[in-house]
């Protein structure tokens, strides 16, 4: 055993009676609840049933397994998750749970623990939300960063979780500062670079020019119009084109804009609702409000298609009906 190899401070048992390795860190457990808990492990711990766990391999006489393709970041929170659950205890989690949460919902898919896998999906759609409500409920001052939203968006497709993806993906295409972060990717505080997977680059490739076209042609289509102003406007005297003008003239392009991209979504209305009634005739303001509603909800409903997906509800069934053989989760 080479001695660069550490025991995890935490996730060392001393009566533990098995040993696991991933990356250069080494966890002493219990061989029982891992195959209690997951059939992956149950099969591949199974004496003389297993290549993995050959007898040659110990350390510290306990029987050595390497976790080929599992980082020890996602095993220490995977392994403290299956021996206290305490983490799914809150309903919103808080922005530095999110990547614990990520890390047990990869490996609560690879190794087949569906107790951990569907309390993490759960706890994670508290921010990555599958209804319109829920989402504007969680407001624009989120403290979660654009890492964050990839982590999410990576993880859905890593575990089968899709039902995740359109608000990630929509909060990735959205918050991202330019192109740069969402090709390249981004580096944390602590040093980790987050960047999107190839088949999520692909549907933010896909969905930002749409995003875009919606913004102008259904959410906030009175600001691109050469009159706006409702049927009934009390400003339509001669030469009278308060309204029109007022949407002209607004510098709200900084305010709905990043990287010149118009978030479709942004909650405009539940930012300056009291300024455009005070700026505009009650029919005009009334009007923009309810055609931006009309629109918000229709879009909501195509989120998928726009980042070529399923429908929601197939994103959801497969979510939770996961079948497939989750090998491919690994690396
Ligand atoms: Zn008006």
């Amino acid at each position: 055993m080479s001695t660069e190899h550490m025991h995890d401070p935490d996730i060392w048992f001393s009566d533990g009676n098995i040993v696991l390795r991933a990356e250069q860190t080494l966890f002493r457990v219990y061989r029982g609840i891992l195959c209690r808990a997951s059939p992956i492990f149950r099969d591949m711990l199974h004496i003389g049933h297993s290549q993995s766990c050959n007898p040659a391999d110990t350390y510290e006489e306990c029987p050595l397994v390497v976790m080929a393709g599992d980082s020890a970041v996602d095993m220490r929170t995977f392994l403290r998750t299956l021996h206290d659950s305490s983490i799914f205890q809150m309903k919103l989690p808080s922005v530095d749970e999110i990547p614990q949460i990520v890390s047990v919902l990869r490996l609560s898919t690879k190794y087949d623990v569906s107790y951990l896998r569907r309390p993490a999906i759960e706890v994670l759609q508290a921010w990555y939300p599958t209804a319109l409500s829920n989402f504007e409920a969680l407001g624009s001052n989120t403290s979660l960063g654009l890492s964050h939203h990839i982590m999410v968006a990576n993880v859905a497709r890593q575990a089968f979780a899709s039902v995740l993806l359109p608000s990630a993906l929509l909060l990735c295409a959205t918050k991202a500062r330019d192109s740069y972060e969402l090709y390249d990717g981004i580096s944390r505080t602590d040093g980790l670079h987050v960047e999107l997977l190839p088949e999520n680059k692909r549907s933010i490739f896909i969905g930002r020019p749409q995003l875009e076209y919606a913004g102008r042609t259904r959410t906030f289509s009175f600001f691109y119009s050469a009159d706006p102003r409702g049927p009934g406007c009390a400003n339509r005297g001669h030469g009278n084109r308060k309204c029109a003008d007022w949407c002209k003239d607004i510098s709200w392009e900084s305010v709905l804009q990043k990287d010149h991209l118009l978030d479709p979504f942004f909650p405009f209305f539940e930012v300056a609702r009291s300024f455009v009634v005070s700026s505009c005739c009650r029919v005009c303001s009334s009007s923009w409000e309810a055609q931006n509603r009309a629109g918000v909800e229709m879009l909501w409903k195509e989120l998928p298609s726009i980042f070529d997906l399923q429908p929601w509800s197939v994103l959801q069934s497969t979510t939770d009906n996961l079948t497939v053989d989750p090998s491919p989760l690994t690396h």
